[in-house]
Parts: structure tokens; sequence; C-alpha cells
């Protein structure tokens, strides 16, 4: 079964009388469990893409099904649904909320659980990534290496069908970076999530069964390992 199709795929940003086109007739199938990496060089539309097939923006042309859903035809609050329900997203900043502690942060995604569940289910995710005795600081006590593994936390806990992640081990040391590679990894493997990597680290994208090259808004490879 495929977890995400995208056809015909394009995005044109406006602002005032300028447009400019960073995806252009982008076709392709993800099925689910599959393990794949989207790389280009810087600008080519890799971001804008992953914001697409995640439902954060509204495509210019095509569509993309997500979990048998058609994200073009579904209303903002629709499209909101869906990413609470299907998709986990990990971003190159992190995105955290900063009024709030690590562990309320993680638990933004589950805000429709009675609340003491909430805050159990969190505090494990938080344990797993290996930050149980940062659940009560605010992001900015936080290194980024731990800033980002707060997001990763958040990421699963919904237990996406599907996680995207944009640079996740980009700005971070080695071994930070091999701790959140492992953790994204394990997901896939302990719960058969299906994994979208943006990266610019070639020895990350290797690490996955099939690899996109983006350039110009356009796939120029579609490579199964
Ligand atoms: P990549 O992730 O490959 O570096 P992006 O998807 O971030 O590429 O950006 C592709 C192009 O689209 C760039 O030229 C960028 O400046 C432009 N762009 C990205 N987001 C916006 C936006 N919200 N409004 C206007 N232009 C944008």
């Amino acid at each position: 079964m495929h977890i995400l199709s995208v056809k015909d795929l394009g995005k044109t940003y406006k602002s005032g009388n300028r447009s400019l086109t960073v995806l252009d007739q982008v076709n392709f199938d993800i099925e689910a469990g599959e393990t794949l990496a989207i790389v280009g060089p810087s600008g080519s539309g890799k971001t804008t893409l992953l914001g697409l097939c995640a439902g954060l923006d509204s495509a210019s042309k095509g569509s993309v099904q997500l979990n048998g859903k058609a994200l073009e035809r579904l209303s903002e609050d629709e499209r909101a649904a869906v990413r609470n329900q299907d998709v986990g997203f990990i971003f190159q900043n992190f995105q955290l909320l900063p009024t709030l502690t690590a562990l309320e942060n993680v638990m933004v995604p589950l805000e429709l659980k009675k609340r003491k569940d909430a805050r159990e289910k969190a505090l494990e995710l938080l344990k797993k990534v290996g930050l149980g005795d940062r659940a009560t600081h605010y992001p900015t006590q936080l290194s980024g290496g731990e800033q980002q593994r707060v997001s990763i936390a958040r990421a699963f806990a919904n237990e996406p069908k599907i996680l995207f992640a944009d640079e996740p081990t980009g700005n971070l040391d080695t071994e930070t970076g091999d701790m959140i590679e492992k953790l994204i990894f394990d997901l896939n493997k302990e719960k058969g999530t299906t994994l979208v990597l943006v990266t610019h680290d070639p020895e990350l994208a290797t690490k996955t069964q099939r690899i996109i090259h983006i350039k110009g808004g356009k796939i120029q490879e579609d490579a199964h390992a």
C-alpha cells in the first residue's frame, strides 16, 4: 500500500507581482514502511516538498495523497487533523514552543488525551530520548542536541504512520547526530514507521532504502538501494 502518493506536484511562491516556481511535475509513491532520503543542492525545493507532503503547506498544482487522503481536497482544519493523526515532523530548527517546558512540548500532540495520561506518555518519551531529567527545563535551558531530542519525542508522541525529518542531524555534533539517527531508524524497525528524510549528509542518505535526487524543483534520479 502507498502511504504517500505525489502526482504532478508543483509549487509556485508568489509575492507581489513576482513568482518563483520551486517544484515542477514531481511524481513518486512511497510504500508503507519504506525509508527514503531526499537529497539535492541548497534551494532545490527539498524543504518545500517535505512541507507539501506533510500537509504543512498547500500545493499550487497536482496532488498529495497521504494515507489515502487527498490533501488538496481538505480544509485547513481537516489537514491539521491528518497531521495530528498520521504525521510526525522534525524541523531543522526544532520549533519548540519557548513558553512550554520540555515535557509540555512533548504533550502538545497528546492534547486530546487525559492530562495525566498525556504527562505519563510524554515523560516516557523523554526518557526514551535520554532526557527524563530535563522534563521541567525550557527550550532556552537546553543545548541544540537536547532540543532536537525533545522535538523527536514530540514527533513520536502521536505514533505517526509517517515521519518527515528536515535535516535532522544538521547543526549537531557527530555523537548527538548518531544518537538522533538511531532513534529515527529504531522507530522504523520497531513500529514500521515510514521515514522521509531531507539531508545533506551522504552517509545518512545511504542508510535509507531509497534516495530521491532533486535539482531545480525536479526529480533527477529516484534510486532504490
Ligand atoms: P531546499 O530545502 O532544497 O534548500 P527550499 O524548499 O527551502 O529548498 O527552497 C526552494 C526555493 O524556494 C528557494 O529559492 C527559496 O528561497 C524559495 N522559498 C522557500 N520558501 C519560500 C516562501 N515561503 N516564499 C517564497 N520563496 C520561498
